[in-house]
């Protein structure tokens, strides 16, 4: 008997399907999933292909001799990349706001008023409000005798930030309820006589005041302009038990702005060019706008210009081509918080600064691929063919899940680049290939999150979270209650953790559930519902998404918990269905390129145009 593989090698994973043709027809025998080995589309390929065709085989069970032939995708087109550049500093021009997260501030509420060091306390005024700055060698019992003396003769303390973890220890010594912010590591540079506000929820609670753009607006008095650059700032305060914000006379909110420099991007219909820092909607209009792109280059000097020459270089390394032979085919721009650390200042805590990250994708020649069929045919001794267009092959692929019909359109997710393909009723089909998928999510959730763990950013993408209460229950991110017969181990206590299938993981940070879960959605919003509607918009005749009714999703970053319901959230406005393939039934959205170069070829040689 004659078996046949298919073969889809992906940026993330290498999907094998054997069928054999029985009396005219073509019948699925076995599947299989295996991580790609090296970059997409390159010999390093083959390790990984070879021991998929064997699984696969074992399932069966044939000899991989009994295989006469291996389809695979042309996977040379695309590699994609990843660039990430902070485009903007906000700076609020010689001010600071800082989120400040001890473990154990002191008091509650809100406070606002002039800083002003604890040893020039006796220069205070009666009718002003001030927060107290109380330095390393300002013991708690003395810096307490002291609040209580100057509260007792009416002035007007609102608040403390110390150096020390005092924080409890002096207010449960004054008379007064004040917010204290302590463990300030950098006392020293907290601007003395500038108006500042400190806020301290209560135990288990998040700050509401400071962690809201009118909330930081009503306290220093911000006009519309400046309240749109404080945004940002207070974004990154939510989630925090507590937080200073400090605004000095200058006080401008102001938004610096590090050249960025100019993105070129020469396309069919026209050359544009754009400025980075203008952020992600623009460089992605004016994408749109350039028609096919020819190549995508960033101006020589600037931020930009480093971040496409080092795509650039490292293609050309990864593919074994000249660097002036690499074009960038395709780009999608998100902006993103980059965490930074803020130097000197109020702590050590870091403040978030706006970026652009930028996934690309590159076009790299034929050649490269018929290379990697080269050996994949010696190594394995079967013969090789390069089979159509990946957007293509899934669409043939996803129309084997039950209930699907021509005219559809598909969404192939997967982790370097999302693929779409539009099959009219007649069966002609249009496809596009874009830069940017599961990868990219992982890797800004990482960025954003300051995780600096790459796979712990994958699970936090792929999995539910949950706060562990006791040892006995935890509280689902939906706020559900779920109860546990025996303990659980200590070391998840108190904890965030992700609810992996097989075991919860504790994320090692201090930053809360709803804090990562806002951060997960934004970006999954970002990059795939972003994608997906770029990929309608291309596949469609009209150019107007509202001609689809049906949409299917495949590729593995449509197995993800909330993606579907994002999308269908999305899609349902223009009056489209929304839903995961089930490819031939079984495979759920996994192996639709793997299935249609099977089916292609099958075509083919009932066409008669192979023998
Ligand atoms: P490729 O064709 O590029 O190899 P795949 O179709 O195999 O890509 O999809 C891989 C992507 O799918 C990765 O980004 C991975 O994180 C994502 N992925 C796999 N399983 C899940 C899951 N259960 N939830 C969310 N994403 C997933
Ligand atoms: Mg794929």
């Amino acid at each position: 008997m004659d078996y046949i593989a298919g073969i889809d090698i992906g940026n993330a994973t290498t999907e094998t399907v054997i069928g054999k043709i029985e009396n005219g027809r073509l019948v699925f025998c076995s599947s299989d999933i295996t991580k790609t080995t090296g970059i997409k589309g390159t010999t390093r390929n083959v390790i990984g292909i070879i021991n998929s065709i064997k699984t696969a085989a074992k399932k069966i069970p044939i000899n991989i001799d009994d295989i006469k032939m291996i389809t695979m995708n042309e996977a040379t087109p695309v590699i994609g990349d990843f660039a990430m550049d902070n485009i903007s500093e906000t700076i609020i021009t010689d001010s600071s706001i800082i989120g400040h997260n001890p473990d154990t501030p002191g008091g509650i509420g809100f406070g606002f008023g002039e800083t002003v060091l604890i040893q020039n306390i006796s220069g205070i005024l009666l009718n002003k409000k001030y927060i107290l700055v109380i330095p390393e060698e300002y013991d708690f019992i003395i810096a307490s005798k002291k609040i209580n003396e100057y509260l007792e003769k009416g002035y007007k303390i609102e608040g403390a930030i110390v150096k020390n973890d005092e924080g409890v220890l002096i207010s449960n010594r004054i008379s007064k309820q004040i917010p204290i912010i302590d463990e300030v590591r950098y006392i020293e540079k907290v601007p003395i006589g500038m108006e500042c506000a400190v806020e301290v929820a209560p135990a288990g609670r998040y700050i509401e005041s400071l962690s809201n753009p009118y909330g930081i607006a009503t306290v220093f008095k911000l006009d519309s302009d400046e309240t749109k650059h404080v945004v940002c700032m207070a974004k990154a305060l939510i989630g925090n038990r507590s937080a200073v914000v400090i605004k000095t006379p200058l006080g401008n909110i102001e938004r610096r702005k590090i050249p960025a420099g100019e993105i070129i991007i020469l396309g069919e219909k026209r050359n544009l060019s754009v400025n980075a820092a203008e952020g992600a909607e623009k460089i992605m209009e004016n994408i749109e706008k350039a028609g096919e792109i020819k190549d995508i280059k960033g101006k020589t000097g600037t931020n930009v210009g480093g971040m496409f020459e080092s795509i650039r270089i490292r293609m050309a390394d990864i593919t074994e081509q000249e660097i002036k032979t690499v074009h960038i085919k395709d780009i999608v721009a998100v902006d993103t918080l980059i965490p930074k650390a803020i130097e000197g200042r109020v702590s050590n805590e870091f403040s978030m600064e706006n970026g652009v990250g930028i996934a690309a994708m590159v076009k790299t020649q034929r050649l490269l691929m018929k290379k990697l069929a080269h050996q994949l045919s010696e190594r394995s001794g079967i013969k090789v063919q390069i089979g159509g267009i990946e957007g293509d092959m899934a669409m043939k692929g996803a129309l084997t899940t039950p209930g699907t019909n021509r005219p559809m359109a598909i969404v192939d997710i997967g982790a370097g680049s999302t693929d779409a393909c539009f099959m009219s009723h007649d069966g002609q089909t249009k496809s596009v290939h874009l830069a940017g998928a599961g990868d990219m999510v992982s890797l800004l959730i990482n960025l954003e999150l300051g995780l600096d763990d790459i796979f712990l950013a994958e699970d936090i993408k792929k999995y539910p979270l949950a706060k562990v209460e006791s040892l006995f229950h935890i509280r689902h991110e939906d706020g559900s209650v779920q109860f546990f017969n025996e303990p659980m181990e200590p070391k998840y206590f108190a904890r965030v953790v992700i609810l992996r299938p097989d075991r919860m993981i504790p994320i090692p940070l201090k930053i809360n559930m709803e804090k990562i879960r806002m951060v997960r959605q934004e970006i999954k919003n970002k990059v795939f519902i972003q994608n997906i509607i770029r990929a309608l918009k291309k596949i469609s005749i009209t150019g107007n998404i509202r001609d689809f009714e049906h949409v299917v999703l495949v590729g593995g970053s449509s197995l993800d918990f909330e993606l579907p319901n994002m999308v269908t959230d999305t899609l349902s406005i223009y009056g489209i269905v929304a839903g995961r393939g089930n490819v031939r039934g079984t495979q759920g959205p996994r192996n639709a390129v793997a299935t249609g170069l099977l089916l292609s070829y099958f075509e083919e040689i009932t066409n008669g145009r192979i023998k």
